[in-house]
């Protein structure tokens, strides 16, 4: 079993497997999209699976592929059938944005995929053009039909922004009515590759919950699953469920269980971190495994206490513009 300096089981890794993205969502990216990385910049699927297999090996035992958005990278599903494979790995998921996904659902069932996370911050196709910048609601919206017809589960993702996407809330809590997904808002994070920084927000989650339970007064608690990052809730008589994620708060710190690699390999502890060690490098460098695993496990070490640690330190260098897509949201 991993643990980190304060105790807290290590078993999730969140794997970007790219920074590119066919939507430019504006609080994730600029219009003109980011300073891509060089294909030699980027990790390698050989490496993704070498470092995975360790890991696995180390005490993860979830592993998410995000980005940027996972289905622009050429032959993905060549990964994730490897990742498939792993011995020891008990979940395999990924986040997408929906706009290439419809396609791979089946092979995604197939391969034992079991839940995806999908982003869509409103229902409204003018409002979803306006926020990605790119004319493909109805693509996400074929995704997400494919994958209930799957009986894969869905969790939404909504980013709520004020002035952008509020009115957006209640109808998709609506959608829990009759569909079996999972609605979860999520607080808006600093991270839209511009540099642009928060005195706090808007819309944080206890304006969020508000205005759901104004529009659902019986809607209940229901117990959140261990190393859950939302608060979860039900409307009686709905199928599906209601989330929401203090990404900003930061109020789910003291149970963290999860790490994150970059698409250029570098390892972070922490959402909020400025990157903690470069994977890549030391793999192309030839290090063996028994010296990346002492190397890893040090810097498990050396974890923040929180989110809001992770940031003090990373503030400090006045030069960081990062992306989510950058990050691995
Ligand atoms: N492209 C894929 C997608 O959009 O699902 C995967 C990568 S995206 C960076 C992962 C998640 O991060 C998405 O749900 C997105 O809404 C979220 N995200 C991006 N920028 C964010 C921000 N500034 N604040 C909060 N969430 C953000
Ligand atoms: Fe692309 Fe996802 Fe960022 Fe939107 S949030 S620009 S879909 S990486």
């Amino acid at each position: 079993m991993l643990l980190d300096n304060h105790g807290r089981k290590i078993n999730y890794l969140r794997l970007a497997v790219t920074d590119r993205c066919n939507l430019r969502c504006f609080y994730c990216m600029p219009a003109e999209g980011l300073d891509w990385l060089s294909r030699t910049e980027l990790m390698s699927y050989e490496e993704m699976l070498h470092i995975c297999t360790l890991m696995v090996k180390m005490g993860i035992e979830k592993v998410r592929i995000t980005g940027g958005e996972p289905f622009v990278r050429k032959d993905i599903m060549q990964l994730l059938k490897a990742l498939s494979k792993l011995d020891g790995l008990k979940e395999l998921t990924l986040t997408t944005n929906g706009v290439l996904t419809a396609p791979y659902v089946e092979e995604l069932k197939q391969i034992g995929v079991r839940s995806v996370n999908l982003s869509l911050d409103t229902l409204d196709a003018n409002r979803f053009f306006a926020i990605t910048r790119r004319d493909e609601f109805a693509a996400v919206m074929e995704t997400m039909e494919q994958l209930l017809k799957h009986d894969i589960d869905v969790k939404i993702n909504t980013v709520v922004m004020a002035g952008k996407n509020t009115q957006d809330i209640i109808p998709l809590v609506e959608l829990t009515r009759q569909l079996p997904v999972s609605a979860r808002f999520i607080e808006e994070m600093p991270f839209n590759g511009e540099g642009h920084s928060y005195s706090g927000i808007v819309w944080d989650y206890v304006s969020i919950f508000e205005e759901i339970r104004q529009a659902f007064p019986d809607i209940q608690k229901t117990p959140d699953p261990q190393y859950s990052t939302s608060y979860n809730y039900q409307i009686p008589g709905h199928k599906g469920s209601v989330g929401v994620i203090a990404a900003y708060s930061r109020t789910f710190c003291g149970t963290c269980n999860r790490i994150r690699i970059t698409p250029q390999g570098i390892l972070k502890n922490c959402l909020y971190d400025d990157g903690v060690l470069n994977i890549k490098d030391l793999m192309r460098l030839g290090v063996k495994d028994a010296e990346l695993e002492e190397t890893l496990r040090r810097t498990f070490n050396t974890r923040e206490k929180d989110g809001w640690q992770a940031e003090q330190k990373r503030l400090e260098n006045p030069n960081f513009h990062e992306s989510m897509a950058t990050i691995g949201g």
